[in-house]
Formats: C-alpha cells, sequence, structure tokens
C-alpha cells in the first residue's frame, strides 16, 4: 500500500499516520519532520531550507524533489509507504508520478483531511511538541496538562514549532490554498482521493480513515 496524507496544517497529518503505519507494513516520508532534523543537524539541504521555512513558505520544488526520489528509492520492494507533507504542489505531485512510474510502484489512495481554516488556527495555536531522546516526536495540545507531565516525567522536553506563531499560521495557509489545495482536484481526477473528514478527536479520524480504507 502507498498513501499520500493531504490536508492543511494542523489537519492532524502527523498525529494519524502513527497509529496507520503501526497497522500495516508501510515506512513513513514526513518531509516537514525530515527538513526540521536537517535545519537542526545543520546540514546542506537544512541550511538551503532554513530561510523558507522560516517564513511559512514551501521549498524549492527540486530540492524535494531530490528528498523524494531519495527516500523512495530506499525502500525493500516490499515495503509502502505513507507521505505526509509531500506532494504540496502540482509540480512535486506530477515529479512524483514519473519516480512511482519509473519504480513501478503505483499509488494506492491520497487521502484527504478535510477541516477549516478556522480549527486549523484554533489547533495550530495551542500545539506543543513533547521530545523524548530517541523517540518520534509527538504532537501535543498546550492545554494537556497531564500529557506533558507525563512527557516530561519520561526524560522529554516540551517545545513548540517557530512556525506555529499566528503570523505564520495564517502564511501557511494561505500557501496551503494557493499551492496544495489544487491538488484534490489533480487526485480527484485520477480517482485517487479518499476524503475524510477531519474534526473532532485524533481517535476518530484515525477511525475513519481505517473505515475509509477497508471499505475501498
Ligand atoms: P509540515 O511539518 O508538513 O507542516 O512542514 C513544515 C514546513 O516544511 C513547510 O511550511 C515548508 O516550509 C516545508 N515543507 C515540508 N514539506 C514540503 C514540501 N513538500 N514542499 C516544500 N516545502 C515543504
Amino acid at each position: 500500500m502507498n498513501l499520500v496524507l493531504l490536508g492543511p496544517p494542523g489537519s492532524g497529518k502527523s498525529t494519524i499516520a502513527k497509529p496507520i503505519l503501526t497497522r500495516r507494513h508501510l515506512t513513513l516520508i514526513a518531509t516537514g519532520q525530515r527538513l526540521r532534523d536537517e535545519m537542526a543537524a545543520q546540514t546542506p539541504l537544512g541550511l538551503a531550507v532554513e530561510s523558507y521555512m522560516e517564513r511559512g513558505e514551501l521549498a524549492p520544488d527540486h530540492l524535494m524533489e531530490q528528498l523524494i526520489r531519495a527516500s523512495l528509492s530506499k525502500l525493500a520492494p516490499d515495503e509502502g509507504f505513507l507521505m505526509d507533507g509531500y506532494p504540496r504542489t502540482t509540480h512535486q505531485a506530477l515529479s512524483l508520478e514519473t519516480v512511482l512510474a519509473e519504480l513501478r510502484r503505483p499509488l494506492t489512495w491520497v487521502i484527504t483531511l478535510e477541516v477549516g481554516d478556522d480549527e486549523v488556527v484554533r489547533r495550530l495555536a495551542g500545539r506543543c511538541i513533547c521530545n523524548i531522546p530517541g523517540e518520534a516526536p509527538i504532537p501535543m495540545r498546550l492545554d494537556d496538562e497531564q500529557g506533558i507531565r507525563d512527557c516530561i516525567a519520561r526524560g522529554g522536553t516540551i517545545t513548540r514549532r517557530d512556525d506555529d506563531e499566528p503570523e505564520l499560521i495564517r502564511q501557511r495557509l494561505a500557501v496551503y490554498h494557493e499551492q496544495t489545495a489544487p491538488l484534490i482536484a489533480f487526485y480527484q481526477e485520477r480517482n485517487l482521493l479518499l476524503p475524510v473528514d477531519a474534526h473532532g478527536p485524533a481517535g476518530e479520524v484515525v477511525a475513519r480513515v481505517e473505515s475509509a480504507l477497508q471499505s475501498t
């Protein structure tokens, strides 16, 4: 199974990716997290994308395409993928089609998480991250006092993403509507779209995704 998760920032892509992955033999390809790791390690890629991320803009397509080609080439033949955050432009979607055709690995579904702008702003403004050494960052809510206590008790630290500031949230949403939302029609035309209502608690959204995947 080769899946793409499409949706605005704050639609819950990374939160719901985890349970979907654990039930299947899928590898996560999360471009935003990968770029944040590259920036933290000050690699050439990290340095090249830093200014774009700080402005809430998209990193250049050619850099993203190289990253995706390298990630897909590493997959074992029996290993599927779940993409979180890629593609984000029509150019990236066309390039992904080319790479996947070369690798003879067709997309199975593009799951699109549907949530309104007001809810996105509310979620991103209240979001924080629990960082436990050796584990993937865990998205949390600032008002989840018990979750924050548990994180700290496990040796973790709580941080916020630099781009979750109100100004940058608005900028990222504008970029989504202008550059990424057109991909909904793009994949609809290819009969690959699986729309899912992303309002409500994460567990309910995961259940909706699972039932959409099972009913296909
Ligand atoms: P995310 O964690 O998916 O919200 O991504 C955070 C930031 O990483 C975005 O605002 C972009 O600056 C950059 N980014 C992630 N994925 C892509 C992509 N596919 N194309 C261009 N920039 C990206």
